[in-house]
């Protein structure tokens, strides 16, 4: 019987415990995946997953989310998902009930999701609108769907952008998509990733959390891997199936963390902001990595009272 275990990015601190009683109970790996990063998508005070997430750049929040089984490489995700707040449980419907398909987006994802009964709700909160209007410097009346940009929106997201890279290298706290990665006591070995993506991302943008290889992978016989951070990094460089290949080759998991990061620096990005990754084993190690100092992911064994924090090494 394998030992199980749980780790997730900064910020899943929150979930990891409900994630962890899954595993405690022997339920399994997806379950426990689904469990924790269902409560990060509902935490309000998180505004880079689920409702208060940071809205796109007219003002709507659209959520990516993807898992990956590892035994089967089955793999489910959403993107660019508007109006459903647990969008990590309609990536899994997607892998369960649609297994014809990997990958839904926009009115798609929407229309299945509701075929499958999930809730709908508002997702943009009061505060994640206040940050939306103060970021883009919007009156309240230009804060509504068609109305809210005076700049076109190719024009305005640019602006937006390079404000905000300028505002978030450093950044200045935990910030960003949540990556949990589960191992259950059959051995399974599960990867979930959930985010509303870039801030002020152009309208329907597809970041890397919905992208097998990219922002999420997991193959059984190695391990698996998650990103978060500057996604369109991610998915030019491949990096999470970067770091379980590496694994494969036998790379110890920073080292495999460390090198994918350094790979993705070399590719030239005028919107260079941080990307940061986590891996964990089928033997129960772990290990993260992050562009620069301070960085922590979160992990959980059965004996664990609360998550331990863990410094990530750095590229
Ligand atoms: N990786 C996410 C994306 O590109 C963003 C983030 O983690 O900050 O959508």
């Amino acid at each position: 019987m394998t030992a199980p275990v749980i780790i997730g990015s900064e910020r899943s601190e929150v979930g990891l415990p409900h994630g962890m009683a899954v595993l405690r109970d022997g339920g399994s790996a997806l379950d426990a995946v689904e469990a924790a990063l269902r409560v990060c998508e509902d935490n309000l005070a998180d505004h880079y997953v689920g409702t208060s997430g940071l809205p796109n750049a007219r003002g709507v929040v659209e959520l990516d989310a993807s898992v990956m089984v590892g035994s089967s490489r089955a793999f489910g995700a959403v993107a660019a998902l508007q109006g459903y707040p647990n969008p990590i449980s309609v990536a899994r419907a997607v892998m369960e009930r649609l297994p014809q398909h990997c990958v839904l987006v926009g009115e798609g994802a929407a229309t299945f999701a509701d075929e499958c009964g999930f809730e709908t709700a508002e997702l943009l909160t009061e505060e994640s609108r206040r940050l939306f209007r103060e970021a883009l410097q919007l009156e309240e009346a230009n804060v509504e769907g068609e109305r809210t940009l005076g700049l076109q929106g190719d024009r305005a997201y640019r602006l937006a952008a390079l404000e905000l890279v300028r505002r978030f290298a450093p950044h200045d706290g935990p910030w960003g998509t949540i990556n949990v990665l589960a191992l259950d006591a059959s051995g399974e070995l599960v990867v979930g990733v959930s985010t509303s993506g870039y801030p002020w991302k152009y309208p329907g943008r597809v970041g890397d959390s919905a992208l097998p290889g990219a922002g999420n992978w997991c193959d059984l016989r190695y391990g698996g891997a998650a990103c978060t951070g500057r996604g369109e990094l991610s998915l030019r460089a491949g990096t999470a199936r970067t770091v379980v290949e590496a694994l494969g080759r036998g790379d110890d998991v920073e080292r495999a963390c460390r090198d994918a990061l350094a790979d993705a620096a070399t590719l030239p990005d005028d919107f260079r902001a941080e990307l940061r990754v986590l891996a964990l084993t089928p033997d129960g190690r772990h290990g993260g990595a992050a562009g620069s100092p301070g960085s922590t992911y979160a992990v959980m064994t059965a004996d664990s009272a609360e998550p331990e924090i863990h410094p990530r090494s750095v590229r």
